[in-house]
C-alpha cells in the first residue's frame, strides 16, 4: 500500500532518516577515478564496457581526482608510481574510498619475492577499504568488491567513524570457509 499504489503524483509521504537518504544518494552514484596501472586495468575497463555495464549501478569513471569518490587501484604499484598514487588520493575530496584490485595491488602479487621495484601492497601508502583477490580478478569479482563498498556506505552514519562502519560490515560478512564447508555438506548429504 502507499507509494506504489497511489503513485508519486498523489502527494505521498516517505519517512526515513537523513542518514538513509544521504547514504542511498552516495552509494547510487559512486564515481571512480579513471586510471589503471597494469593488466588488471584491462579487466576494470571490461567491467565498465557494455557487457557488464557499471552505469546501471550509477558507477562511471571520472577523469579528475577532484570529482571522484572512489579509487580503484588496478595493477602493479611500482615504487615510482606509489608517489603518484598518494598524490591522486590526496586530491580526492572526502568521503573517499579505495578498492584494491588484484594480487599486485593487494600484496605485490607475482613480484612479492623478487620484485625490488614493486610496493608489497598499496595499503602501505594509502588506506584500503575493500580488497578484491585474483590475478587478474574477473569483472564479476570487481562488481562484488564495488557492492562491498556500497554496503560499507550503507553502514555509515553521521557521528560514527569509518573504522566502526568497517567493523559492522565485517560482522555482517560470512566466513568464506564456513560457506564452502556448508555447501560441501549439502553435496555429501
Ligand atoms: S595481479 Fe596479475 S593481472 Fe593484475 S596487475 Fe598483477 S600480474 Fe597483472
Amino acid at each position: 500500500m502507499g507509494l506504489l499504489d497511489a503513485g508519486i503524483s498523489k502527494h505521498n509521504v516517505v519517512i526515513t532518516s537523513v542518514d538513509n537518504v544521504l547514504n542511498w544518494a552516495r552509494l547510487s552514484s559512486l564515481w571512480p577515478m579513471g586510471f589503471g596501472l597494469a593488466c588488471c586495468a584491462i579487466e576494470m575497463m571490461a567491467t565498465n564496457a557494455s557487457n557488464y555495464d557499471l552505469e546501471r549501478f550509477g558507477i562511471f569513471p571520472r577523469s579528475s581526482p577532484r570529482q571522484s569518490d572512489l579509487m580503484i587501484v588496478a595493477g602493479t604499484v611500482t615504487m615510482k608510481m606509489a608517489e603518484r598514487v598518494i598524490r591522486l588520493y590526496e586530491q580526492m575530496p572526502e568521503p573517499r574510498y579505495v578498492l584494491s584490485m588484484g594480487s599486485c595491488s593487494n600484496c605485490g602479487g607475482p613480484y612479492w619475492e623478487h620484485g625490488y621495484h614493486v610496493l608489497k601492497g598499496v595499503d602501505r601508502v594509502i588506506p584500503v577499504d575493500v580488497y578484491v583477490p585474483g590475478c587478474p580478478p574477473r569483472p564479476e569479482s570487481l562488481i562484488g568488491g564495488l557492492m562491498k563498498i556500497q554496503e560499507l556506505i550503507r553502514m555509515e552514519q553521521i557521528g560514527i567513524s569509518r573504522a566502526e562502519a568497517l567493523k559492522k560490515l565485517a560482522e555482517k560478512s560470512s566466513d568464506p570457509q564456513q560457506v564452502i564447508e556448508r555447501d560441501r555438506q549439502v553435496v555429501r548429504a
